[in-house]
């Protein structure tokens, strides 16, 4: 992998801190908040951290920043761990928890009250908001700012032990009500919350803020390089600020880089849950979803998703990548990696009038790769080609199987359309067809050779699949920017075929095996509801980019 890395300034930044000696070993943390599952944009977090601890040798932690109790649950807890693991990255040491580092938080919000840089602060949030001043004003000191240490220890003892209700106070930090920073306008640290914590339980009715906590998380564990997305550029005074008024075991440093966004996609956990709340799709692992279980579900391998964040780079300055290089990515590495197989999406019986026995036929694996070996193929009479390769007359445009034409059956022999016969509604339910070769792979003798070739699937052999049609689960290139995004969902974002046939060995699939059904796309088998009696699989993708040519 290391021969792709380019260089960012990331990379360079981390090469000069090693240098300089001012780092020796690098520690970099992932640190999810455990209130969603993991999406698109996470997964270049995770290749960018867990990455550069590869890199240079350092180490990286998963840690979970999990202050915010009421919107976290242990089910995303689990979810995140197999999704980093799924990607092929292995955390140092065990899962960390910020929540585990409470109490020193909280030791920590005593030594600012007993420095005279934090007090507690009785405004409503309201009043608290007036007092803030704007981009333009500054704001105003709180009342409460001058209250006597004594008497801020008192009431933050009072906070911890549960003696007030929700929202009733708070605890600042004492900088300056007048920075052209908001971030520096007193802001807080800790809020009362009566809550139930997936780790803490009832210990704790405080919490503290994200601005608190996550330097400090970072502090505790080592980190080096603390690297987060852009919109905490204007926060990095405030980490700083208490690294340098803490009493902390070390000086981590944060550095941001622009967030990944990708067109046709939506990353705000907020609207994704609501898209699994409202059963718009089936959960966050729906293969339409942009969640790592998601692209898992849909067949996406983590070798592509992991390439993929490294071709978009990292860099300073906010884009969105058209999402279409992801599904290149995909594609890419399934036709090197993707054995082939085949699948009759619409079957239409064909019938070889003059084929005496069936013939067993090797059929390479792969076309390019002879590493992938080949497999047998029974061809008796009676087989199932697709609907849309057979035509009664057509030009010349039309390379597949036509009455008095020829056509090669993959793998196998060349047959010429004789007859056909009709439902009542006028449509073709069944094809005859003569051999006009006997050893599979060869020309007729006549010349006359075939212009195309074709999929079929054998009559008695084959097994009945469920095929899921997946497409792109918005409709338009920035649903976020749209008033509702949930209008401007892709109506048709799935199709489900009952009855397509594909081959017999299929039974053998791996839940989550990938195929390319030839001439169709890739093709994954379900990692839940896929059986070798019931076969069902997922369009991974396409073949060919074709959105823009029929989404106008
Ligand atoms: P929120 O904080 O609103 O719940 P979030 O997407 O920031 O949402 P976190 O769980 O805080 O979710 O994210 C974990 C890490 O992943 C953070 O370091 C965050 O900066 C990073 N991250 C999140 N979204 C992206 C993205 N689109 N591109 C790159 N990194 C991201
Ligand atoms: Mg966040």
């Amino acid at each position: 992998m290391s021969a792709a890395l380019r260089s960012n300034f990331l990379r360079t930044q981390i090469q000069a801190d090693l240098e300089s000696g001012s780092v020796s070993t690098v520690v970099t943390r992932f640190p999810p908040e455990p209130n969603g599952y993991l999406h698109i944009g996470h997964a270049k977090s995770i290749t960018v951290n867990f990455g550069l601890a590869d890199q240079f040798g350092g180490r990286c932690h998963l840690r979970f920043d999990d202050t915010n109790p009421e919107k976290e649950s242990q089910e995303f807890i689990n979810s995140i761990q197999e999704d980093v693991r799924w990607l092929g990255y292995q955390w140092d040491g065990e899962v960390r928890y910020a929540s585990s580092y409470f109490e020193q938080f909280f030791e920590w919000a005593l030594h600012l009250i007993d420095a005279s840089l934090a007090y507690v602060c009785d405004l409503s949030a309201e009043e608290a908001r007036s007092y803030r001043g704007t981009l333009t004003e500054p704001g105003q000191d709180s009342p409460y700012r001058n209250r006597p240490i004594e008497v801020n220890r008192e009431l933050f003892m009072q906070m911890r032990n549960g003696d007030f209700a929700d929202g009733e106070r708070v605890l600042r930090a004492k900088i300056d009500m007048a920075s052209s920073n908001m971030n520096l306008r007193d802001p807080i640290l800790y809020r009362i919350r009566h809550a139930t914590h997936h780790q803490t339980g009832n210990q704790w009715p405080i919490y503290p803020t994200y601005d608190f906590a996550h330097g400090q998380e970072d502090a505790i564990e080592g980190v080096t390089h603390s690297i987060c997305t852009l919109e905490f550029e204007d926060h990095r005074p405030l980490y700083d600020w208490f690294i340098e008024h803490l009493p902390v075991p070390h000086r981590p440093r944060q550095i941001e880089f622009a967030r990944l966004n990708t067109s046709y996609t939506i990353t705000s956990k907020r609207k994704l849950k609501q898209l699994v709340d409202e059963n718009i799709v089936t959960g966050w692992d729906d293969p339409r979803m942009p969640t790592i279980a998601g692209l898992r579900r849909r067949g996406y391998p983590a070798a592509a998703i992991r390439h993929f964040c490294e071709e978009v780079g990292t860099s300073r300055s906010d884009g969105t990548v058209d999402v279409a290089m992801l599904e290149s990515a995909v594609r890419d590495h399934l036709n090197q990696h993707a054995p082939r197989a085949m699948c009759v999406m619409q079957p239409l019986r064909l019938t070889l009038t003059n084929l005496a026995e069936s013939l067993v036929l090797t059929v390479p694996n792969h076309p390019a790769n002879p590493e992938f070996g080949s497999r047998e193929l029974v061809m008796g009479s009676e087989l199932y080609i697709d609907q849309a390769d057979f035509r009664e007359e057509a030009n010349k445009q039309f390379k597949r199987l036509v009455l008095g034409k020829r056509v090669r059956l993959r793998g196998g022999l060349v047959i010429e359309g004789e007859s056909c016969e009709k439902d009542a509604d006028g449509n073709v339910v069944h094809v005859l067809a003569r051999c006009v070769t006997s050893v599979p792979g060869t020309d007729p003798e006549d010349g006359v050779k075939p212009k195309g070739v074709i999929q079929w699937v054998s009559a008695d052999e084959g097994l009945a699949a469920t095929i899921r049609r997946y497409d792109r689960l918005f409709a338009v290139a920035e649903p976020s920017r749209e008033e509702d995004a949930l209008a401007a969902l892709n109506a048709q974002s799935l199709e489900v075929i009952e009855g397509a046939m594909v081959e017999p060995g299929l039974s053998e699939a791996e839940p989550e095996q990938v195929f390319q059904f030839e001439r169709e796309g890739y093709f994954v088998a379900d990692r839940y509801d896929h059986t070798a009696e019931a076969p069902v699989f997922n369009l991974t993708i396409g073949l060919r980019d074709t959105w823009s040519a029929t989404h106008g």
